[in-house]
């Protein structure tokens, strides 16, 4: 595969930021709204924002449908935040109506962090990225982010928050980027930081 072609899901939500970055290491970009934007795709990008408007543009878009069956045609995805949350297959906190696209066995919880560390910026170690030589942290940026509650067995854990990251070391250990097959999701948003390497790796799963 020479540049493969990745959507960006284009309802609502941080989508120039990943659009960037996804170009910046070498991938070609659509944006998708409809329904036949998803055709030939070799991988998706569903960006941050807030889930609920997400899950109410797939409806009224007519996505929801033909989203859910490419992911579970295999389709690779890369959900941040609020993309984590419409991938996973279990939600806490949200609203009864909400979708969500069952494309990653996780239970997550919105807005998990509370009220006092609602946004907050830490280190993180990413699991085959920063372990390689010479690898710096990789700066994780938070914002209203969802943490991972429970990973079901065949979910890779690939970082956590650190001890002391957040007041008396609240969210200590809490998951926060996971992978499961083709399918990537962070609690947090590499797109707003210059950091290509989370999309670096994504491009790496599309290509493989
Ligand atoms: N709190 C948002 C939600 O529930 C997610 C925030 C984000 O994507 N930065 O959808």
């Amino acid at each position: 595969m020479t540049a493969p072609t990745i959507g960006v899901l284009a309802v609502q939500g941080d989508v120039r930021e990943h659009v960037a970055a996804l170009r910046a290491v070498g991938a070609q970009t659509r944006p998708v709204r409809t329904p036949d934007e998803l055709d030939g795709l070799d991988g998706i990008v569903l960006p941050g924002g807030e889930s609920t408007t997400i899950s109410k543009l797939l409806t009224v878009f007519e996505l929801e449908k033909p989203l859910r069956a490419a992911l579970a045609d295999g389709l690779p995805a890369y959900g941040s935040c609020a993309g984590m949350i419409m991938l996973a297959s279990r939600i806490l906190d949200t609203r009864p109506d909400a979708c969500h696209l069952d494309a990653l066995d996780i239970t997550v919880r919105r807005n998990a962090f509370g009220r006092q560390v609602e946004s907050f910026e830490s280190d993180l170690e990413f699991a085959g990225i920063t372990d390689r030589p010479e690898a710096a942290p990789m700066r994780g940026v938070f914002i209203r982010a969802p943490w991972v509650e429970e990973a079901g067995p065949g979910v890779t854990v690939l970082a956590t928050v650190p001890a002391g990251a957040t007041p008396e070391g609240r969210a200590d250990g809490r998951i926060v980027a996971v992978a499961q097959g083709s399918v990537l999701a962070t609690s947090f948003h590499p797109e707003v930081t210059g950091d290509l390497r989370v999309h670096e790796y994504f491009v790496e799963m599309v290509r493989h």
